[in-house]
């Protein structure tokens, strides 16, 4: 039996940058605030709150003097300016991806495009998006790009994890409405490169294994891309997860995880399933 581990597996670098900032600011400060949970993701969540992170529903609810992280994925201009109307200390941990996007579709409405964005109706990361604009139109799925109505002109981005099927499938459904239509692919590289690894890994794979939180959006894509091509795909949160039976009669293991998994994780897994099948081997990394 081998293990190969998807080389981009975990953490992307916004998320590993946003959690580095959530750690430092609270060592400094001794609490830093945020309006929800740095990443979809149990485990990291709870440690972060042992270290000094407090998740509030309110700019208001932030003690004076006390900092606020805005999050990864993007946070509302009327939020920005909020903080800064109160004077609060701001930690900036927007990915640079994610505010590109912000960027190319405030471009778009520039150009005179109605903006559309493909992605999670209620998604931070979208609702952020949105905000850039006046009267976005969102799609989550072909199913929406149908009822849309015909139009002249429009501008489209996604957000930064989506599946590029799904893009392309909405895209198809809007050359046939828009006479005059612009998209920019925005689905960020740490997404493009850990979708096209996962695609190939599955095929691989005898047993794949998916590792991530039930609540993350990413690493839920990540299993659907592994299951549409290997049905002995799992997708675990923990070591209690993992069951022996998964792994009989497989000589090649693969492994990935969602970019909200962290490190320690993946680390105990792969530790883990290395004991049930047996293997003294070094996992290889898949690239
Ligand atoms: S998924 Fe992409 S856009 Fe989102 S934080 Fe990670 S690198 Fe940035």
């Amino acid at each position: 039996m081998r293990i190969l581990l998807a080389k981009d597996a975990g953490y992307c670098f916004g998320v590993r940058d946003a959690v580095n900032m959530a750690y430092d600011t609270a060592k400094e400060y001794d609490e830093v605030f945020m309006l929800g949970d740095i990443v979809h993701n149990e485990t990291v969540v709870r440690n972060l709150a042992r270290s000094g992170t407090k998740v509030v529903a309110d700019l208001k609810d932030v003690p004076k003097g006390k900092p606020v992280l805005f999050r990864a994925h993007g946070t509302v201009p009327e939020l920005w300016e909020k903080a800064r109307e109160n004077n609060q200390g701001i930690v900036d941990a927007t990915c640079p991806l994610v505010t590109e996007i912000h960027e190319e579709i405030k471009k778009l409405e520039g150009e005179g495009r109605r903006t559309i964005i493909i992605g999670d109706h209620g998604h931070d990361e979208v609702v952020a998006i949105a905000a850039q604009v006046s009267e976005p139109i969102i799609i989550a799925n072909p199913e929406e790009a149908h009822t849309l109505r015909k139009m002249k002109k429009a501008g489209v981005v996604s957000q930064s994890t989506q599946m590029i099927e799904n893009v392309q499938g909405i895209i198809n459904i809007l050359i046939r409405k828009v006479f005059d239509l612009r998209f920019i692919n925005t689905i960020c590289f740490p997404t493009r490169r850990n979708h096209e690894q996962i695609k190939e890994l599955a095929v691989r794979s005898d047993t794949m294994i998916v590792i991530g939180s039930f609540t993350s959006a990413n690493s839920k894509r990540l299993t659907q891309l592994a299951l549409e091509r290997n049905p002995r795909s799992y997708q675990v949160t923990s070591v209690e997860d993992l069951d022996p039976d998964w792994f009989k009669d497989s000589e090649i293991i693969g492994i990935s995880a969602g970019a909200s998994t962290p490190d320690n994780i993946i680390s105990e897994i792969v530790e883990k399933i290395k004991i049930i099948g047996q293997i003294t081997e070094k996992e290889e990394v898949y690239e």
